[in-house]
């Protein structure tokens, strides 16, 4: 089933909610600036770094590519096929909304060990929303164990990676994992009621929200060139 909402869709819907319809509607307005896509980058670095102490894993990316609606059922069929599956960006769909999740180990009891990736160096608000909304999802849909976010260590001293023999034991000093499954589970309320709110915004017409300090944060928003322009296209959109 063709899913509405993503998490970086949720968490732009929090930012705003014209940037929002923009990214469901318009996304070809987005425009980063090449700061933007060096993070980008420096962020996939980062979590490749964390996965490759994985060595056993199943990338689904590597199989469906951008088929991101396909990512559920295969997710599904390979956790029941293998009681010790780990897998990377397993996809899970509950409430219109797709999560990929970076890394998913199946326990014995078949509850799973979650591991979000995230490249800064410190536990942000925004990091703590994107994993409130892919544990709210993923809960739906399995038992979760743990939810735990992955950042940057600052103390590293750049060793080498070493294999997690268990995996859910922090052995490489580059990567400080923060199990925050209690706080994100106290959040589901909260972020079945965002939801509600953001498809509602996305049955009606572009918004007419303004610029402001808003566009600048959390995140920097890719389309401040098209809201400065001072005149609205949306009637030529819906
Ligand atoms: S530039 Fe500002 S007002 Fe326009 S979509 Fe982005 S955050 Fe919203």
């Amino acid at each position: 089933m063709a899913h509405l909402l993503s998490k970086s869709k949720y968490i732009r819907g929090l930012q705003c909610e014209r940037a929002l319809w923009l990214d469901v509607y318009q996304p070809r307005l987005a425009r980063y600036t090449r700061e933007q896509m060096r993070r980008f980058d420096a962020g996939r670095d980062f979590e490749y770094a964390f996965k490759s102490t994985f060595p056993a894993a199943i990338d689904l990316s590597a199989e469906l590519k951008r088929n991101v609606d396909a990512y559920p059922d295969r997710t599904a069929a390979l956790l029941d096929a293998n009681p010790a599956a780990v897998l990377f960006e397993a996809g899970f769909q509950y409430d219109d909304v797709l999560v990929l999740a970076d890394v998913v180990c199946q326990r014995e009891d078949g509850a799973l060990d979650i591991y979000e990736v995230k490249s800064g160096s410190t536990l942000s608000e925004t990091y703590k929303k994107d994993a409130a909304v892919q544990h709210y999802v993923i809960s739906h849909c399995r038992q979760v164990n743990s939810f735990s976010i992955v950042y940057a260590n600052k103390q590293s001293d750049n060793s080498e990676y070493s294999d997690y023999s268990n995996y859910s034991d922090n052995s490489d000093n580059r990567f400080t994992i923060v199990d925050l499954t209690e706080n994100l589970a106290a959040q589901s309320d909260t972020v079945a009621s965002n939801i509600a709110a953001m498809k509602d915004i996305l049955t009606h017409g572009e918004p007419a929200t303004h610029t402001g300090q808003h566009c600048l944060e959390p995140y920097a928003c890719p389309y401040q060139h098209y809201c400065q322009q001072g005149f609205r296209q949306m009637s030529l959109f819906r």
